[in-house]
C-alpha cells in the first residue's frame, strides 16, 4: 500500500479544485446563500507567518461544511494593501509601494494557496487597484453629498516620527499605535467623517447581532452614551460654569465644581449651587475630560468615587446626608457621547486621494464622478514633507487644476484617506459583477450590483481579530448603515454574526514578529508535515477563540492521526452490517466487526457537527480521534463508517480526505458530498451481554446491541472460539434464542 505523501497530495488536489472551480459561488444557484467572510490581510514584506491561516483554516472549516449541506456558498479573500507599512518599506528601499505590494500580494497569495483553503478567488479584491479604489472615492463623495464629510480646523493627534495625523483610536496611552513615539497635539484643516450621526444608530444596532458580548461592550464604551443634564452654576454674579452630569440628582450634595486642566489647583473661584445656595469652591483637575460634556463637572464625593478621592486630597467638604432632587429640577436633559468624528484625512502618500478640488470662487468642488478614480500620482519621494503635506503637495502639475463648476484654477486636495477606508466596504466589494470594476462609476453600475447584494448581504459570519473590534467594526458598521440610510444597500447592518479568533504566540510566549527574530514561516511546516496536519494542528493546539503558543513538536499528533485514517483503507470490509459473513474469528475480533460502534457513530457526527457551529474545533478533532482509534481497533472497517469519518474530517483535511474518496471509487469531490446526518435515537449506548450455552450449559458470552435480530445474535454467537470449542464437528440441531439475552445450541 502507497504511503502517506502529503506532497504530492496537496499539489495534485489544489491544482484539480482550480481546474474544477469547485469553491467558486454558483451565481445561478437556488441553494441558500452563505457568506462567510475573514478579515483580508495586510500583505506586509515578511510573508505570511503561522498565525495569519488560523482564522481563514477556521471559517475555512465552517464553509466547507455549509458547501456539504448544501448552501451556496461564498468565502472571499483580498488584500487590503494601502496603508503605513508599504510606505514606510517604499522610502527605506526607493521601491514604488505599487511594486512592493505587487510582490507582497503574490507571496501571501501563493502562501495561502499552499494550504488548501477553500476561497472563491476568482473574487479577489485589492484595495489599491484603481478600480477598486474609485469606489472608495465615491462613496466618499456621497457622505459630502450628504453633509457628512467636512473639513475643519482641529487640533489633531500627531505622531512626529511618523509624521501623520492619527485618529483617537490610534493613539494609546497618549503614544502613536504604530511606533511608540509621544503624540503631540497640532492645529490643521482635515477631512472630517460625522461618525457622531450615527451614534445611535451603531448603538442600537447592536441589539440585532450576534457578536460575542465583550464585543457589544467594548463598542458600546467605544461610543459612551450617557443621558444626563446640564445645570448653570453662577460664578462671582457675573458668569456661569455649565456642568455635565449623569446624576443631577445628587445635587444636593455637590460641595465643589472642577473644570478640565492639566494640573489639580483651585482656581480661585467660587460658584453657588442653585439647590443648596451655598457658596462652593472651582477646582480645575487632570481627571475632568475638556470634549467629554461640558469639560466640567460638579463633585459630589458622597456618590463618586473619584470625587471622593479628589475632595479627600484637597480638605474639601464632603456631605454624606443630602436630599436627593428631582431628575430635571434644576437643569435641561442632554445627551453626551464620548465617540468623536472621524479624522479622515491622513498627509501620506500611499492611499485613496481624496476626489476634490479647492477652487477660490466655488470654495470646496467635489469631482464629478466621470473623473473617477483620481488616479493617485507617481511621485520620485515618498517622504511626507516637514511642512505636514503630503507628499501629493509636492507634485505641482497634479496640484494644480481646473475647476470642474467654473473651470477657473483650482488646486486639488493632497490629503489622502485612512487605510481604515478600504476595509469600510470592502464585503461589498466582493459582490460586484465584472461590470462593477469594469463598467463606470455611476449611480446606474452601482444599482447593477444590488441585485447581488440583496441575495448575499448581510455577512452571515464574520470573523477577525480582537484588535479590530472598535476600529474597523465601528467604521465599516457606520459606512454600510450610510450606504442602507441612501438606499444603496439592502441590509442596514453588514454582519451577522461575529466571531474573535487567539493569536498565535512564538515558543516562550511572545508575539510573533520580524523584528524578534520568531516569526514561523508556514511555508517549512507545509514542506515537512503537509499543509493538512497544519492545518489540523492550528485547530487542535487550543481552544480558538485563546492565543497560544506555537510549539513544533505537537504537529507530530495530528500528523500521526491522519497517517492512522490512511491506513484505515487497509481494513476496509463490505458495505453493510447484514451482509456480514463470520469467518472464524476469535471473541475480540468479533466484538470489532460487529457494528457496536453506532452509538459511538451517532454520537461523533453530534459531536463534531455542534463543535464546528462553537468554534470548538479542538474538541471536534480530538472527538474524531476518538472515532478513528475505536474503528482502528475493529479487524475490518465497514465502509460506512469510514466513509462517514472521511467527511466528518474533510473540512479540516481536505486534500487528503479527498484523495482517499477517489481513491475508493468515488468520481465526484468529497467536498460536495452530504454532509453526515446523526440519528437522535442512537445516541445513547444500549449495549447488552449475550449469553451463549450450548446444550443448555453457559460457554461463552459475547456484547451487543439490544436490537440485534436473531440471524446476526446465533452467527456471532457460533463463531465464538470457545463456542466453536463446545460444538467442535458436531452437527447443530437447532438454535434458540431469547431476545437481547441468550443464545442456546443444540447439538447431536
Ligand atoms: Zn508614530
Ligand atoms: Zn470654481
Amino acid at each position: 500500500m502507497k504511503e502517506y505523501n502529503p506532497k504530492e497530495i496537496e499539489d495534485k488536489w489544489q491544482k484539480e479544485w482550480e481546474k474544477s472551480g469547485i469553491y467558486k459561488i454558483d451565481d445561478n444557484s437556488d441553494n441558500p446563500k452563505y457568506y462567510s467572510l475573514i478579515e483580508f490581510p495586510y500583505p506586509s514584506g515578511d510573508g505570511l507567518h503561522v498565525g495569519h491561516p488560523r482564522p481563514y483554516i477556521g471559517l475555512d472549516i465552517v464553509s466547507r461544511k455549509r458547501r456539504m449541506q448544501g448552501y451556496n456558498v461564498l468565502y472571499p479573500i483580498g488584500w487590503d494593501a494601502f496603508g503605513l507599512p508599504t510606505e514606510n518599506y517604499a522610502i527605506k528601499t526607493g521601491k514604488n509601494p505599487r511594486k512592493v505590494t505587487k510582490e507582497n500580494t503574490d507571496t501571501f497569495k501563493r502562501q495561502i494557496q499552499s494550504l488548501g483553503i477553500s476561497f472563491d478567488w476568482s473574487r479577489e479584491i485589492n484595495t489599491t487597484d484603481p478600480k477598486y479604489y474609485k469606489w472608495t472615492q465615491w462613496i466618499f463623495l456621497k457622505f459630502l453629498e450628504h453633509g457628512l464629510a467636512y473639513k475643519a480646523k482641529m487640533p489633531i493627534n500627531w505622531c512626529p516620527k511618523d509624521k501623520i495625523g492619527l485618529a483617537n483610536e490610534e493613539v494609546v496611552d497618549g503614544k502613536c499605535e504604530r511606533c511608540g513615539m509621544e503624540v503631540v497635539q497640532k492645529e490643521k484643516e482635515q477631512w472630517m467623517l460625522a461618525i457622531t450621526k450615527y451614534a445611535d444608530k451603531l448603538l442600537s444596532g447592536l441589539d440585532t447581532v450576534d457578536y460575542p458580548e465583550r464585543v457589544k461592550i467594548q463598542q458600546r464604551n467605544w461610543i459612551g452614551k450617557s443621558e444626563g443634564a446640564e445645570i448653570s452654576f453662577e460664578v462671582d454674579k457675573s458668569e456661569s460654569l455649565k456642568v455635565f452630569t449623569t446624576r443631577p440628582d445628587t445635587i444636593f450634595g455637590a460641595t465643589f465644581l472642577v473644570v478640565a486642566g492639566k494640573v489639580d489647583r483651585f482656581t480661585g473661584k467660587y460658584a453657588i449651587n442653585p439647590a443648596t445656595e451655598e457658596k462652593i469652591p472651582v477646582w480645575e483637575a487632570e481627571y475632568v475630560l475638556a470634549d467629554y460634556g461640558t469639560g466640567a463637572i460638579m463633585g459630589v464625593p458622597a456618590d463618586d468615587e473619584r470625587d471622593m478621592e479628589f475632595a479627600k486630597k484637597n480638605n474639601l467638604p464632603i456631605v454624606t446626608e443630602y436630599k436627593k432632587a428631582g431628575f430635571e429640577d434644576f437643569g435641561t436633559k442632554v445627551v453626551k457621547y464620548k465617540l468623536r468624528d472621524w479624522v479622515f484625512s491622513r498627509q501620506r502618500y500611499w492611499g485613496e486621494p481624496i476626489p476634490v478640488v479647492h477652487c477660490d470662487k466655488c470654495g470646496t468642488v467635489p469631482l464629478p464622478e466621470s473623473e473617477l478614480p483620481l488616479l493617485l500620482p507617481e511621485v520620485k519621494n515618498y517622504q511626507p514633507t516637514d511642512t505636514g503635506e503630503s507628499p501629493l503637495a509636492t507634485i505641482e502639475e497634479w496640484v494644480n487644476t481646473t475647476c470642474p463648476t467654473c473651470g477657473g484654477m483650482a488646486k486639488r486636495e493632497t490629503d489622502t484617506m485612512p487605510n481604515w477606508a478600504g476595509s469600510s466596504w470592502y464585503f461589498l466589494a466582493y459582490l460586484f459583477n465584472k461590470e462593477g470594476f469594469e463598467g463606470p462609476v455611476s449611480i446606474e453600475n452601482w444599482k447593477l450590483q444590488i441585485k447581488n447584494f440583496r441575495h448575499f448581504m448581510p455577512v452571515d459570519w464574520y470573523n477577525g481579530g480582537m484588535e479590530h473590534t472598535v476600529l474597523h467594526l465601528l467604521y465599516s458598521r457606520f459606512w454600510n448603515k450610510f450606504l442602507f440610510d441612501i438606499g444603496l444597500v439592502p441590509a442596514s447592518e453588514p454582519y451577522k454574526k461575529r466571531t474573535s479568533h487567539g493569536i498565535i504566540l512564538a515558543e516562550g510566549g511572545e508575539k510573533m514578529s520580524k523584528s524578534k527574530g520568531n516569526v514561523i514561516n508556514p511555508d517549512s511546516i507545509v514542506e515537512r508535515f503537509g499543509a493538512d496536519t497544519l492545518r489540523l494542528y492550528e485547530m487542535f493546539m487550543g481552544p480558538f477563540e485563546q492565543a497560544i503558543e506555537w510549539n513544533e513538536s505537537s504537529l507530530i499528533g495530528p500528523r500521526r492521526f491522519l497517517e492512522r485514517v490512511w491506513k484505515l483503507k487497509e481494513k476496509l470490509a463490505l458495505t453493510k452490517s447484514s451482509d456480514v459473513s463470520f469467518g472464524k474469528h476469535d471473541q475480540t475480533s468479533l466484538d470489532k466487526v460487529f457494528p457496536f460502534a453506532t452509538t459511538l457513530l451517532n454520537q461523533t457526527i453530534k459531536k463534531v457537527s455542534e463543535d464546528i457551529e462553537t468554534l470548538g474545533f479542538n474538541t471536534a478533532i480530538s472527538t474524531l480521534m476518538i472515532f478513528a482509534n475505536d474503528l482502528d481497533r475493529r479487524e475490518k472497517v465497514f465502509k460506512e463508517d469510514y466513509e462517514t469519518l472521511l467527511k466528518l474530517l474533510a473540512p479540516f483535511a481536505p486534500h487528503m480526505t479527498e484523495e482517499i474518496w477517489s481513491g475508493l471509487g468515488h468520481t465526484s469531490s468529497i467536498h460536495r458530498e452530504q454532509w453526515p446526518e446523526f440519528d437522535e435515537t442512537k445516541l445513547v449506548s444500549d449495549e447488552v451481554i449475550i449469553v451463549v450455552q450450548v446444550n443448555g450449559k453457559v460457554r461463552g458470552q459475547f456484547s451487543a446491541l439490544s436490537s440485534i435480530n436473531e440471524k446476526d445474535a446465533v452467527g456471532v454467537a457460533k463463531n465464538l472460539l470457545e463456542i466453536q470449542k463446545w460444538i467442535g464437528d458436531k452437527t447443530v440441531q437447532k438454535s434458540v434464542y431469547v431476545p437481547a439475552k441468550l443464545v442456546n445450541f443444540v447439538t447431536d
